[in-house]
């Protein structure tokens, strides 16, 4: 199911001659200002997420009312199909230059009590995202013979976490996936890196109990959207780039 209708996607399909972002879970929270900085940077951006069609129309008409152009594309990264019928036509027509692939769940448990549905969940969106989304995007990049892609993984995924078996893993999966994928599409001109942030104020931190976690994070802080789309932007924009196969932290000082 797609939200464009057939004229906006022909429009998207045709926006040859300006440098095209597509953000994987771009409505909300990280993902949402790493669309923005991007459109601030010159990208016109397609925007992907899951339900939540009211948050994706406001970062539309917020990267619209900077003059770039926004396209938002509904689908669960989770379902293989789903994702080849929203991005498979769209980047054989027109591959991206960047695709950041952000989209993320947690289902905190710890392991001795966690259900087999809080561990698919995780892994299916998680990781099983990325193949999904990589399988629709890294052809026509391939051959374009240039792009650029960011995974966003978590500290999690470097260090663990209790209650975070499912997460850690999903995220650990990533960073070897990435380091993996470099070595493959590195002699075509595709540089790929992992950033792994710590906590960031967003919806998917708002319950935890910040006094308990400050003592913790050096920078005494948690960080937000935009010290992460700051790093992001730099890996997507910088002409002279020699980063690859990498993962950035930005975490405070919480892992060092
Ligand atoms: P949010 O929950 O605020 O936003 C998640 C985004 O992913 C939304 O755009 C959501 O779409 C989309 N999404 C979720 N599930 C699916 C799905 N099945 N299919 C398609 N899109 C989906 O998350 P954050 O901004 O906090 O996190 C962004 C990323 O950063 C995640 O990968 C997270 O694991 C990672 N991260 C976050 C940290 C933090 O402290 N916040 C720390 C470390 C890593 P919709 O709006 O439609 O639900």
């Amino acid at each position: 199911m797609n939200y464009y209708g057939r004229d906006e996607l022909h429009t998207a399909m045709n926006t040859t001659s300006e440098k095209i972002a597509l953000v994987i879970g771009g409505s909300r929270g990280i993902g949402k200002a790493i669309a923005v900085r991007l459109a601030r940077s010159g990208f016109s951006i397609w925007l992907t997420y899951h339900k939540n069609h009211e948050a994706a129309s406001a970062v539309k008409a917020e990267i619209e009312g900077l003059g770039k152009s926004c396209t938002i594309i509904p689908f669960d990264v989770a379902n293989y199909e789903e994702t080849q019928n929203a991005l498979g036509s769209l980047c054989e027509q027109t591959p991206p230059d960047v695709v950041v692939f952000n989209s993320g769940i947690s289902r905190d448990n710890l392991l001795v009590w966690m259900t087999r549905e809080e561990w698919d969940s995780v892994l299916s969106t998680n990781l099983d995202g990325f193949y999904n989304v990589m399988h629709a995007v890294l052809f026509p990049m391939l051959r374009q013979k240039r792009g650029r892609i960011v995974v966003i993984s978590s500290t999690s995924g470097q260090i663990g976490q209790s209650g975070q078996v499912n997460y850690s893993a999903s995220k650990a999966g990533l960073i070897g996936a990435v380091k993996a994928l470099a070595r493959e599409v590195g002699k075509r001109n595709i540089l790929v890196n992992v950033v792994a942030p710590g906590l960031i104020e967003t919806d998917m931190t708002s319950e935890l109990p910040k006094e308990q976690i400050l003592p913790l994070i050096p920078l005494a802080r948690f960080g937000m959207p935009d010290d992460v789309a700051s790093v992001v932007n730099f890996l997507c924009c910088e002409e002279h780039m020699y980063i690859h196969g990498q993962v950035i932290g930005i975490n405070g000082g919480l892992a060092i």
